[in-house]
């Protein structure tokens, strides 16, 4: 048996065969054809009608945005104007292979001049002209692959159009060799309970059909297990299960002390699932997911019914709504100015919104409207906030809409290194470790080729949430954590120990989070932290962290 390292995302286990997924072909030469006008006529046809078919085929056998994504990509195929681009070129002696790459290069080109909604279809169209192309050449095609049974996925990474198809029925788990802890991969995983390891760089020599165990919990993926190794996965597997399936409990240490699990959310209809999944409230609402396909700011009646739904879902509950957090990797074009050459740095967060003021006062007064008309504990938080006086600014502006409970994320290490400050203004404290981590280690949370920077275990992150932990507990104000280290069910107790009150996760996450913080007590929480703070880099901190939990406490003389 043989061992690949990466980053596990969760405690899940998995076994199953791999299936890697294809990588992008090569674009075709443009030399001329060699078998004539008719023949390739009639080979692109086929091909492009056989894409079609197939795209139909397996839109049927889903539901929901996969089914569009899917009946779209099969009507974009089907194009007659792209029928008579390719017809064009093959006239003019090209190879269908060229036909079809060029035309539909042309095609796409004039989709992003167009820009708008036609402007985000370009990238299907790329995805359908491979496609085309693997048929012409007999090749598999590019994306996740659909063997007629489950597999474990093993990719470079995922774009977003290849996870918002995965069939979770036939992906057992994913094992990818890019990105890490907090790339858009590891987050899509955690959302959809995926089990996974991510960034291992080894899992590129692992070959179809073979037999392989994914370890979340020990981020290690093993080649060639033994029958005994096996049936231990599998234990472990059904364990899971049935604790997945347990009713939740309230988090709580395991000497009692309580840490409040709340969810993170995107739209008011996945509030039933976080409920079931025993989330005590929501501790981060992303206002802007509502609205990332618009064009024009929201009117106040549309943004009152969304969040009068969402505050229903969780009456008596507590509730933490986050205004609009445009710009860098979301970006609204009504409130982003898409020229910034550096746009994490930019114009993003709160300081976009009060550079549209308007739209603040909105995104306010609806939600004023929503509380009035709810029973649930509506707390409001600006995203992006650097300053004290951007502080006192948010918190005096919500307060004037009578929002009771208004606070800041800490997300820029300026906030979190003048905590204390800003907390005798703000009523309460998030970390958003995602952002902190990426402005901390100065590394785009984007970029594949920094990601390892991008690691929420990294010591100098932890010191600026102790740093933040410290001033909430000395002023008696709130702090809690919504980024994915949450979510990560060891940082969860390291984050705990460093003074963190309430935890906010997807929802998918809570189960394995409430489980870790029962094993430890508030002291171990406090050892396991100072293991890890002690450490040089992030990785020696999460083996420092797991040595830790793992031994118990040397009594004091
Ligand atoms: C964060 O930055 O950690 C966070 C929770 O906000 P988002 O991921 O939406 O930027
Ligand atoms: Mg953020």
């Amino acid at each position: 048996m043989a061992e690949i390292r990466g980053v596990g995302i969760g405690q899940g286990v998995a076994t199953g065969p791999v299936r890697r997924m294809a990588e992008a072909l090569p674009a075709p030469d443009d030399t001329p054809s060699t078998v004539g006008a008719d023949a390739e006529r009639v080979r692109a046809q086929e091909a492009i009608a056989d894409v079609a078919a197939d795209l139909n085929r397996r839109a049927e056998s889903v539901t929901g945005s996969a089914q569009e994504v899917l009946e779209a990509q099969a009507m974009i195929a089907e194009d007659p104007t792209l029928a008579d681009e390719v017809e064009e070129r093959i006239v003019a002696g090209s190879t269908a292979e060229w036909a079809v790459h060029d035309a539909f290069a042309g095609f796409r080109a004039s989709l992003e001049a167009v820009g708008g909604y036609l402007g985000e279809r370009a990238a299907d169209l790329d995805d359908i002209a491979q496609r085309v192309l693997a048929r012409l050449r007999g090749v598999p095609a590019p994306g996740v692959p659909d063997p007629g049974h489950p597999f474990v996925l093993v990719a470079r990474d995922l774009a977003p159009a290849d996870t918002a198809l995965l069939d979770l029925d036939k992906v057992l788990a994913l094992i990818t060799t890019d990105g890490g802890p907090t790339s858009h991969t590891a987050i899509l995983a955690r959302e959809k309970g995926i089990v996974a390891v991510v960034g291992a760089a080894g899992a590129d020599a692992l070959a179809d059909d073979e037999t392989v165990i994914v370890d979340a919990a020990s981020g290690t993926v093993s080649t060639d297990p033994d029958a005994a190794a096996l049936e231990r996965a599998a234990a472990r597997a059904a364990d899971r299960q049935a604790a997945d399936t347990a009713p939740p409990t309230p988090g709580a240490l395991a000497d009692g002390t309580p840490v409040a699990l709340l969810a993170n959310l995107g739209k008011p209809a996945d509030a039933a699932d976080a409920v079931a999944r025993g989330a005590e409230g929501v501790g981060l609402f992303r206002t802007e997911f509502l609205f990332l396909s618009a064009t024009h700011a929201p009117t106040v009646s549309a943004q009152r019914e969304a969040y009068r739904e969402l505050l229903a879902a969780f009456s008596g509950k507590k509730v933490v709504v986050r205004v609009l957090d445009a710009g860098a990797d979301k970006p609204l074009p009504f409130l982003n100015d898409a020229h910034e050459e550096n746009p994490a740095l930019g114009l993003r967060g709160l300081r976009a919104l009060r550079a549209s003021e308007d739209i603040l006062r909105e995104q306010l007064t609806a939600l004023a409207e929503a509380d009035a008309e709810t029973e649930a504990d509506l707390w409001v938080m600006a995203p992006m906030v650097t300053t004290v006086e951007e502080t006192v600014y948010f918190t005096a502006l919500a307060r004037e809409f009578g929002l009771r409970t208004a606070g800041v994320m800490v997300e820029v290490p300026a906030c979190a290194l003048l905590a204390d400050r800003l907390l005798t203004h703000a009523d309460f404290a998030s970390i958003g470790t995602n952002d902190l981590t990426q402005y901390t280690m100065a590394a785009d949370r984007l970029l594949g080729s920094v990601a390892s920077f991008q690691d929420p275990w990294h010591p100098a992150v932890l010191r600026l949430v102790a740093e933040v932990g410290r001033a909430g507990a000395a002023l008696g104000k709130p702090v809690g954590v919504c980024g994915e280290a949450a979510a990560d069910p060891l940082l969860a107790v390291v984050l705990v120990g460093l003074g963190i009150g309430s935890l906010s996760m997807a929802p998918a996450a809570l189960s394995d989070v409430r489980r870790s913080l029962a094993q430890h007590t508030a002291g171990d929480a406090r050892r396991i932290a100072e293991a890890a703070l002690g450490a040089d880099d992030a990785a020696s901190a999460r083996a420092a962290a797991t040595s830790a939990a793992s031994s118990p406490a040397v009594p004091s003389p």
